[in-house]
């Protein structure tokens, strides 16, 4: 079980979300983080006594400059919706890339136009599939209070650490499936090299 942390701060910032939408949001800030990087809890809408939580991973080129080649930003906007309806918050995790960095996710990029997919980019850059680490999740969750969740994800690796960091996982609610023409291949990978429970046309 990682340390306990603390609210360090809570602010109110309305969230516009397009076409006239503002979603209510309390960014949350935190001590005691297992690890240095500013990571942000987005509490929205409705109390609820079991919070629908959204562990969501910075992605800059996708969420700031609308990148193609992945599907983070729609995932974002999706789970904001999703999470001001039902109830809870979203931890936003600052790292970038699986947690390689930005500078090695376009160098990872880089090869992937040669011909790699993600995994084997990050490989050949010598660096781990994904270095995600959950604990501060469970951390922030634990200092929010909240020990029960449902969880927003296709991804089982979250739900299974989470589990592992003590946070009772009630249900499962799948996101959606942004695919376009430029990042079939990556999601094609992480179904085949995760697991990952996304429906893509042609994949078993
Ligand atoms: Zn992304």
């Amino acid at each position: 079980m990682p340390s306990p942390a603390r609210i360090r701060q809570s602010v109110r910032v309305p969230l516009h979300q397009g076409l006239g939408t503002v979603l209510q949001a309390d960014l949350m800030t935190f001590t005691g983080l297992a690890d240095v990087g500013e990571h942000l809890a987005v509490r929205l809408g409705p109390p609820a006594e079991v919070p629908l939580v959204r562990v969501h991973s910075e992605c800059l080129t996708g969420e700031v400059f609308g990148s193609a080649r992945c599907d983070c930003g729609p995932q974002l906007a999706e789970a904001l919706r999703a999470i001001d309806d039902a109830g809870g918050v979203l931890l936003y995790l600052r790292q970038e890339g699986r947690g390689i960095g930005l500078y090695n996710k376009l160098d990872a990029y880089h090869l992937q136009q040669q011909g790699l997919d993600t995994y084997e980019a990050n490989r050949a850059l010598g660096l781990d599939d994904d270095l995600r680490d959950y604990a501060v999740a469970a951390q922030m969750l634990g200092a929010l209070g909240h020990n029960e969740i449902d969880l927003l994800t296709n991804n089982p690796d979250k739900r299974d650490q989470l589990l592992r960091y003590g946070i009772k996982v009630r249900d499962t609610v799948s996101t959606g499936v942004f695919a376009n023409p430029y990042n079939t291949g990556y999601l094609r990978a992480k179904v085949v090299r995760t697991s990952h429970t996304i429906q893509l046309k042609g994949s078993a």
